[in-house]
């Protein structure tokens, strides 16, 4: 593998680099297409205990923790692109006021509450959505696992999975068949564009926000 810091030699390489992946692959001959995305968490100061503890719904998911903070994400991601170096900086970003805003809307009684802490970071989605779990046929000693946009990287079976590629060839506890690269060799090179999943300027960021 070639690196800023020189070559490096290994029998078999996995690439799980988040939104990087794509730029990574791609001097491989490998095309995955990725759209990276900025997702963003806030929470609220403590509530009374409700009912229902988590709600996924108005474009959000999230739950109260046990103290009583609402803490939610979801929605409209801000979309972003990337390179193999990318980011160099990771600025918050008027997203954050779109989930408050939902969060009222779910939540009535609590639209009162503030926002006392908010966190971010980068993901990236492929085309359907779904996981890159895959070990390429050529190169043959290249493996991918992509898509942090569904929590996948925080699954254990994700890391049984990716050791089953690199060292038996396959997954052997589960079909993930599914989720090969192979499935988008057919996807328009301007999937993004169809998906409307392009980056906005700041201005536009704030009118969606408040839209
Ligand atoms: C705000 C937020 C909240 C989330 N909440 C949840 C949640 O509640 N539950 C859940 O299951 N998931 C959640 N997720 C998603 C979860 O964080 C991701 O699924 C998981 O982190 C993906 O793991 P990963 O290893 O694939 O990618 P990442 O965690 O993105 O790791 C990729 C790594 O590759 C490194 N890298 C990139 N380029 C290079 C390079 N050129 N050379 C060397 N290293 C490189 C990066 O520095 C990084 O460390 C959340 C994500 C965000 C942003």
């Amino acid at each position: 593998m070639e690196t800023p810091r020189g070559v490096i030699a290994c029998d078999h390489l996995v690439v799980a680099a988040g939104p990087q992946a794509e730029a990574l692959v791609a001097p491989l001959g490998v095309r995955l297409p990725l759209a990276p995305a900025r997702a963003e968490m806030i929470v609220t100061e403590p509530a009374p205990l409700m009912p229902m503890g988590g709600v996924d719904g108005n474009g959000l998911y999230g739950r109260q923790t046990l103290r009583g903070n609402l803490a939610y994400g979801g929605g409209p991601h801000e979309w972003l692109d990337a390179d193999a170096s990318w980011p160099r900086r990771r600025p918050s970003t008027p997203v954050l006021r779109s989930l408050a805003r939902r969060v009222a809307e779910l939540l009535p009684k609590a639209a009162h509450l503030r926002v006392i802490r908010s966190w971010a970071g980068l993901v990236e989605t492929t085309p359907d959505g779904r996981p890159v779990l895959d070990r390429i046929h050529d190169p043959g000693n290249l493996t991918v696992a992509t898509m942090s946009g569904v929590g996948f990287g925080l699954s254990p079976a994700t890391g049984h999975a990716v050791r089953d590629l690199v060292l038996e060839g396959r997954c052997t506890f589960a079909d993930i068949s599914k989720l090969t690269i192979e499935r988008f060799a057919d996807t328009p090179v301007d999937w993004r564009q169809d998906k409307g999943w392009i980056p906005t300027s700041h201005e536009e960021a704030i009118a969606l926000s408040a839209g």
